[in-house]
């Protein structure tokens, strides 16, 4: 089956990279209602927990960016066919001229590095927001499972293994022509989507305000234990699910399941997709 799923943006070729796709524990997500847990309960498929992980590569004037890199080999044998994904579209790693990272958590830079910690988009610019960049470099990290000690030993080793071609970017600055950075704050403290925009066309990447669909579309208050804050990532999720549906912008997002591209529409505090 493909990994791949393309569209267009005016000139630009966006591509979704479907880097893997498992099941979330649904002790990984707080603020189930009794409905979401009767659902999750009598569902033998579990797709109400099903996540996909996804990368996107955006091909316009001569650049090839990468926005995140998948697991790698840290999320078992479902996941870690980024290069598998990027060889279909016809690219090989030292191809890609930029990577941005939405936020430097496992299943988003696990695929940056080689076992032996060297880089693997040996040529790219790589790229994240300020805020991101502050956060896994100056904070203590304690022995906590998750945004503990281990994930920010893995985001350090990533960002010494580019560090030759690091590029912290202050708020507003666009990571290649006809891309820019959306702040989403809370998941991550410097979290961020981004959108692509051309002529009168445009799409936006929600990053990792959700990461099971089939549930927190419907109940946007789902949150997960990955939330460094999950009150101010509620705030981004509503912020984002509301500026799609609004503005009825084409949105993906990090964790987006098929089909990887739709359109938002709300009704009450609910989100249904359409195509
Ligand atoms: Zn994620």
């Amino acid at each position: 089956m493909s990994r791949i799923s393309k569209t267009t943006v005016g000139t630009i070729n966006v591509t979704t990279l479907r880097d893997g796709e498992r099941t979330l524990p649904f002790e990984a997500l707080k603020n189930l209602s009794d409905e979401d847990f009767d659902n999750i309960k009598s569902d033998e498929n579990q797709s109400f927990t099903f996540t996909n992980f996804n990368a996107c590569v955006i091909q316009s004037q001569k650049k090839n960016l990468l926005v995140d890199a998948g697991c790698g080999t840290l999320f078992g044998p479902t996941c870690g066919f980024i290069l598998d994904a990027l060889n279909e579209l016809g690219l090989a790693p030292d191809d890609i001229t930029d990577v941005f990272i939405t936020h430097l958590h496992p299943d988003h830079i696990g695929g940056c590095i080689n076992q032996d910690g060297s880089a693997v988009f040996r040529n790219a610019n790589f790229k994240i927001v300020e805020e991101e960049y502050n956060f896994w470099t100056a904070k203590e990290f304690g022995s906590d499972e998750i945004n503990g000690r281990d994930w920010s030993s893995l985001a350090k080793n990533v960002l010494s293994a580019y560090d030759a071609q690091l590029e912290v970017l202050k708020s507003g600055k666009d990571i290649i022509s006809g891309v820019s950075t959306v702040a989403l704050p809370g998941h991550t403290p410097g979290h961020a989507g981004f959108r692509v925009d051309d002529g009168n066309e445009s799409m936006f990447h929600m990053g990792d305000i959700i990461h099971v669909p089939n549930l927190q579309l419907k109940n946007p208050n789902i949150c997960t234990l990955f939330d460094v804050d999950p009150e101010r990532a509620l705030n981004s999720r509503k912020y984002a699910l509301d500026l799609a549906s609004s503005d009825n912008l084409l949105c993906t997002s990090g964790h987006m399941l098929e089909p990887k591209y739709v359109y938002l529409e709300k009704r009450g505090s609910s989100y249904f997709t359409t195509s």
